[in-house]
C-alpha cells in the first residue's frame, strides 16, 4: 500500500480543521506540506448549520454555502481554495490506528500517512440509544445527527414522513433546534427528557421555563422527567412506537435523538496523557507527546481565566484553539512564541425566531432580568451569575449585537455587583455600563 508523507497533518476535517487550514494559509505554509484526513466526503463546513437551516423547507442551507469559514463572517475556503494553496485534502478516508511513536497513521483500506507534526482534531461522536441497549433502538429513522451524511438521512426522513409524528430525545441545544426545525417542517413533534427543564447544564429553571413555554405555544409537546425505554416498529422494521419509562406509550414516523457526544480520543488511548475525558494540552494545544496537538472538541485545556482546566464542545473553541495551535506552530519553528490562549467561554443557539448567546461561567447565585414571558412580543430577557461578588457569567435571549457585546465584556472583566435585586432591576443597563 501506498505511503505518503507530510509535514503537517490534521486528523479530522471538522471546524477546527477548516480554521486552521486557513491559518496555515495565513502563516505560508508551501504547498505539499499540509494534508487534512477526513472520515467525511466533503470539505471542512460550518457543523451548527447541519441542525438549522441544512434542514429548513425554505431558506435551506446547502454545500458550498457553509464551508469554513463563514460561521464567523470569515473567507469561504471551498475545495479550490485547499487545491489552489496545495493543501491535500484527503477525504472519505478513516484513520484506524495512530502510532504516534512512528508518527504513522493508517486508514481502514491500509494506506500510511507519515507527518512531522500532527493536529488531532477528531471531534465528538454521538452517543446512540444502541449502546445503552435500549430495546428496539436499532429501527429504521431512529435518527441521530453529528455528521453531514446524518443530516442528509434526516432530510430524506422527513420528506418521507411528511406532516408525521416526530418524537426527539434529549433537550440540550440539539434537541431544542432539531425539535423547531421538525415543528418548521409541519410535524407534529414531542420532545421527553429525563431532567426537570431542558438544557439544565447552562440555563437555570427561569430561562427554561421560557424555552418551554414558547416551544408548547408553538405546538410542540414537551415530556419531562422520563426516558424512551423502549421502541417497537413496523413490519418495514421502522419505528411506530415509543415506550417511555413511565409507562406512557407515543406514536413516531421519526425518532430524533440528541443525548449527548464523546470526545474521539480512542485512537490514541494509552499513548497520550488524557485529563476530564479529552486529551490534555497546554496553552498551545500541545499534547504530552512532542509534536502532536489537539485542538476542538477533543482538547482538555488550561481555562486561564478560571483557573481550571476543561473541555469545551462549542464552535468558538473549535475555531480559535485550531488557529492558537496553528500559530504556536509556526511562532515554534521560528524560535518565537506567543501569548498564551485566553479563553472566555461562549456559546450560542437559534430556533424559531429565537437567538440567545452565553459568554463566562453559570457557576454561583443567578438572576433573571427582563421580559421571559413566552407569549410577549419581545421576549429579550437574560440572566447574571454572581460568584464571590463579582459577575460572572451573562445569557441574554434576541440580544443585539451591541448588547451581545456588552454582556461579553461584562463577563470578562467580571465587574462586582452589589446584590441580585440590583442586577435584576438594571438589567441591560448593568451591563451597558461596564
Ligand atoms: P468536528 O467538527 O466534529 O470535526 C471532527 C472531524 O473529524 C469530522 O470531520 C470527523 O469525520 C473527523 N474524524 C473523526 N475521527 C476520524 C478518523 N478516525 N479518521 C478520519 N476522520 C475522523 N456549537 C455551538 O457553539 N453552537 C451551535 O449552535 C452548535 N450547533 C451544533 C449543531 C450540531 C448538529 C452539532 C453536531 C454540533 C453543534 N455545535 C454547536 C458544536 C460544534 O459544531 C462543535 O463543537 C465543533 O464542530 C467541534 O469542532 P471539531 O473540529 O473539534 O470537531
Amino acid at each position: 500500500m501506498a505511503e505518503q508523507s507530510f509535514k503537517y497533518v490534521i486528523l479530522g476535517g471538522g471546524v477546527a480543521a477548516g480554521y486552521a487550514a486557513r491559518e496555515f494559509g495565513k502563516q505560508g505554509v508551501k504547498p505539499g506540506e499540509l494534508a487534512i484526513i477526513s472520515k467525511e466526503a466533503v470539505a471542512p463546513y460550518e457543523r451548527p448549520a447541519l441542525s438549522k437551516a441544512y434542514l429548513f423547507p425554505e431558506g435551506t442551507a446547502r454545500l458550498p454555502g457553509f464551508h469554513t469559514c463563514v460561521g464567523s463572517g470569515g473567507e469561504r475556503l471551498l475545495p479550490e481554495w485547499y487545491t489552489e494553496k496545495g493543501v491535500s485534502l484527503i477525504l472519505s478516508t478513516e484513520i484506524v490506528k495512530a502510532d504516534l511513536a512512528s508518527k504513522t497513521l493508517t486508514s481502514a483500506s491500509g494506506e500510511t500517512f507519515k507527518y512531522q507534526i500532527l493536529i488531532i482534531a477528531t471531534g465528538a461522536t454521538v452517543l446512540k440509544l444502541t449502546d445503552f441497549g435500549v430495546q428496539g433502538a436499532d429501527s429504521k429513522n431512529i435518527l441521530y445527527l453529528r455528521e453531514i451524511d446524518d443530516a442528509d438521512k434526516l432530510v430524506e426522513a422527513i420528506k418521507a414522513k411528511k406532516g408525521g409524528k416526530a418524537l426527539v430525545v434529549g433537550g440540550g441545544y440539539i434537541g431544542l433546534e432539531l425539535s423547531a426545525a421538525l415543528k418548521i417542517n409541519n410535524y407534529d413533534v414531542s420532545m421527553v427528557y429525563p431532567e426537570p427543564w431542558c438544557m439544565p447544564r447552562l440555563f437555570t429553571a427561569d430561562i427554561a421555563s421560557f424555552y418551554e413555554g414558547y416551544y408548547e405555544n408553538k405546538g410542540i409537546s414537551i415530556i419531562k422527567g422520563t426516558v424512551a425505554v423502549g421502541f417497537e416498529s413496523n413490519d418495514n422494521g421502522e419505528v411506530k412506537e415509543v415506550k417511555l419509562k413511565d409507562g406512557r406509550v407515543l406514536e413516531a414516523d421519526i425518532v430524533i435523538v440528541g443525548v449527548g457526544a464523546r470526545p474521539l480520543t480512542g485512537l490514541f488511548k494509552g499513548q497520550v496523557e488524557e485529563e476530564k475525558g479529552g486529551i490534555k494540552t497546554d496553552a498551545f494545544f500541545k499534547t504530552s507527546v512532542p509534536d502532536v496537538y489537539a485542538v476542538g472538541d477533543v482538547a482538555t485545556f488550561p481555562m486561564k481565566i478560571y483557573n481550571d482546566v476543561r473541555r469545551v464542545e462549542h464552535v468558538d473553541h473549535a475555531r480559535k484553539s485550531a488557529e492558537q495551535a496553528v500559530k504556536a506552530i509556526f511562532a515554534g519553528g521560528l524560535g518565537e512564541s506567543i501569548d498564551e490562549y485566553e479563553y472566555l467561554p461562549f456559546f450560542y443557539s437559534r430556533a424559531f425566531d429565537l437567538s440567545w448567546q452565553f459568554y463566562g461561567d453559570n457557576v454561583g447565585d443567578s438572576v433573571i432580568f427582563g421580559d421571559n414571558n413566552p407569549t410577549s412580543a419581545t421576549h429579550k430577557f437574560g440572566s447574571y451569575w454572581i460568584k464571590d461578588g463579582k459577575v460572572v457569567g451573562v445569557f441574554l435571549e434576541s440580544g443585539t449585537p451591541e448588547e451581545n457585546k456588552a454582556i461579553a465584556k461584562v463577563a470578562k472583566v467580571q465587574p462586582p455587583a452589589s446584590s441580585l435585586e440590583q442586577l435584576a432591576k438594571e438589567g441591560l443597563t448593568f451591563a451597558s455600563r461596564i
